[in-house]
């Protein structure tokens, strides 16, 4: 009798369970579901060495104990196969009724299986030392286990997107396993490896899925994000709705750290985080941790202790201040996937000074909601850049000295996939927000000189077209060569463009800004400043930039005519512009009366709703060809 590599794969399977056990881990249902694996590969092995010894020794028993011996470990081979079935549905029935359903059934499948094994004949084979069973009852445990390997096969196939990538994988070297084995056995009876096979598969998916250490961080015995994820699956799969906190620390700028000092207030941090209650703690990155509480009372009453610690100073001299920013996640059930968590607090983050200032901020349902809206925003740009679904309109100007309209200023729109027109309210501070609006702006950029290129503007009149440029763009210092290689692709005269800029806050904005705009004067291209009455309009600005065109807000023209302030601060800014020998174009005119009023001001360009709202290119040019004859 040769039990020795049943004996090994025991010890295997303790070694496994020693290392399974004594480790932090966060108790899922895929791991219990591991566990099950484990017993079940266990007892087989036990009932084959008790099998086997019962063989050996059946002479001095009746006949039926030994079959029955015999047929407990043919039970054992599928009970393996079924746990190994039931490991791989309880990650794709993340829900509660569905795993339900499916546990039933198995219960049913196996129940009947083990009672056809129970009673259909085995017969035993022993001579020269080779002793293996054979028979109806072996035929059908090799049938139950190959069509649940089958089963689990399929099922790694059919739902590859909602399984985990390297359990799949494990899953199928194991069913490779498992099939070559008991090929082999069913080949040569005399090779007894079915139960071996199915310890290396328990091994292997110790290894690569269910190794707890594979979701600790290693600094500070924490979970991982990984670990995170898993867990956030199963409690979305589950219903289980959880708070988070998330705390982030940091040094005041000013504060100078020695690697010592700082490693220990690090530990400082870590056990402190470590000593708090009711919670299992995730780091998300070098000085952050996020906190799951099931109970929301336990997150709220962490809050408090996390706000009062970080008032507090750290450090083994007790000198050093922290800030501490805390996000709290109230619950989780406002979140659509698992799997926007992260990036929900990564937007609260980023963020954090539109919502609140100090304290907690909170992740109510209003900026859930807002999250969602941008990145649906997001994706509208995305997709309208990819179908090109990227429109421009035009609006006319009215050139108060010829009575023409002479330019037009491009309006980017966005049409949705129904048809709608989007306007750039909606989509321009998304796309600043999200890096798009470069490609955005470039986009426009080429429509507006295939437009030029396209039909004939000078013909019409149209002297020029002013195109809007983002902050962003402007700080961007590939700028004037991009739109200079855009040009020369379609042959358009620079002296046909004129660039609409805002005055943008930051010095080192500036100075970039300040370089664009020169190479971009250089080849011709001209500058109108846009949007001036609003905000913080600097008249210094206008003396500042190389502009050629200033642009009246419609709030600065209506403030003039309201008799309020805007009357002086506008004549006088009209004063300094036209000694500049710059232009005025008024922005939002759309009565007659104010028409005429500026019209008597020396306002060079008026543009409005009075003459037209921005048009679609073909509209723009029937508008133009009726208006300018
Ligand atoms: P803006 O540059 O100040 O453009 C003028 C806006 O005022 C346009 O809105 C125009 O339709 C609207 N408008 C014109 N006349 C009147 C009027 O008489 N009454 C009223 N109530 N409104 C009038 P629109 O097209 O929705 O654009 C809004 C803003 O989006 C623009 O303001 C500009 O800041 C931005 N934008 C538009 N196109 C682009 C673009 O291609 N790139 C960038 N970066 N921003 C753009
Ligand atoms: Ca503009
Ligand atoms: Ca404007």
């Amino acid at each position: 009798m040769n039990i020795v590599s049943q004996m090994c794969a025991i010890a295997v399977m303790f070694v496994i369970m020693y290392f399974y056990i004594s480790q932090k881990k966060i108790i899922l249902h895929t791991s219990k579901a591991f566990v099950e694996v484990w017993i079940a590969g266990l007892l087989s092995l036990f009932s084959d060495i008790f099998a086997l010894v019962a063989i050996e020794k059946r002479s001095g028993y009746p006949h039926t104990a030994t079959n029955i011996i015999c047929k407990l470990y043919l039970w054992t081979v599928t009970w393996v196969a079924m746990v190994a079935f039931w490991y791989i549905c309880v990650d794709i029935f993340r829900k509660k009724e569905l795993e339900r359903k499916w546990r039933k059934r198995l219960w049913i499948f196996g129940i009947l299986t083990d009672i056809l094994i129970m009673v259909v004949p085995i017969k035993i084979y022993d001579s020269d030392n080779i002793v293996y069973t054979y028979g109806p009852a072996v035929i059908i445990t090799y049938a139950v286990t190959v069509i649940l390997l089958a089963l689990i096969l399929m099922l790694t196939k059919k739902y590859s997107q909602a399984i985990n990538p390297r359990r799949r994988k494990s899953m199928q070297v194991w069913v490779a396993l498992m099939f070559i084995s008991a090929v082999i056995q069913f080949i040569d009876k005399k090779i007894l490896i079915v139960s071996f096979a199915s310890v290396i598969g328990v091994l292997i998916l110790f290894i690569m899925l269910e190794n707890p250490m594979a979701n600790i961080d290693r600094d500070t015995g924490f979970f991982n994000l990984n670990a995170l994820f898993e867990y956030m699956k199963e409690a979305y799969g589950q219903g289980n709705d959880v708070s988070i906190v998330c705390i982030r620390y940091g040094s005041n700028e000013n504060d100078f750290f020695t690697r010592e000092m700082e490693k220990s207030i690090f530990y400082e941090v870590v056990s402190f985080i470590n000593k708090l209650p009711d919670n299992y703690v995730f780091r998300s990155s070098a000085n952050e941790y996020l906190l799951v509480f099931e109970n929301t009372d336990c997150a709220e009453k962490t809050i408090g202790i996390l706000e009062r610690r970080f008032d507090k100073p750290w450090g083994g001299d007790n000198m050093t201040m922290l800030f501490g920013e805390i996000y709290y996640l109230r619950s989780t059930e406002l979140v659509r996937r698992p799997s926007d968590i992260l990036g929900l607090f990564q937007y609260a983050k980023r963020n954090r000074a539109e919502f609140t200032g100090r304290g907690v901020m909170l992740i109510n349902n209003e900026v859930i909601e807002h999250i969602y809206d941008e990145n649906s925003v997001e994706n509208e740009i995305i997709e309208a850049l990819r179908d090109n679904r990227v429109e421009v309109f035009y609006q006319p100007i009215y050139n108060t000295k010829t009575h023409k309209f002479t330019s037009a200023e491009a309006l980017v729109r966005i049409r949705s996939r129904e048809g709608n027109i989007i306007p750039p309210g909606r989509f321009i501070a998304v796309a600043e927000k999200r890096g798009l609006i470069l490609r955005l702006g470039e986009r426009v950029f080429e429509i507006v000189c295939r437009f030029i290129v396209q039909h004939d503007i000078h013909a019409m009149g149209i002297e020029y077209i002013e195109c809007n440029l983002s902050v962003v763009q402007c700080a961007y210092d590939h700028l004037a060569q991009d739109f200079i290689a855009i040009m020369e692709k379609y042959h358009v005269d620079a002296n046909d463009i004129v660039l609409e800029i805002t005055e943008s806050a930051s010095i080192t904005e500036k100075k970039i800004l300040l370089d664009n705009m020169n190479a971009l004067r250089k080849v011709g291209v001209r500058f109108a400043l846009d949007d001036f009455g609003t905000g913080q309009s600097n008249l210094s600005y206008i003396v500042d930039m190389p502009i050629d065109i200033v642009k009246f807000d419609r709030g600065m023209t209506n403030a003039y005519f309201d008799n309020g302030k805007g009357k002086p601060v506008m004549d006088a800014a009209m004063g300094m512009i036209q000694k500049l020998k710059l232009e005025i174009v008024s922005e939002g005119i759309e009565e007659k009366e104010q028409l005429a009023k500026l019209d008597e001001l020396g306002i060079d360009y008026i543009q409005g709703y009075y003459f037209s709202k921005p048009r679609n290119a073909a509209e723009f040019i029937s508008f133009i060809e009726s208006n300018n004859t």
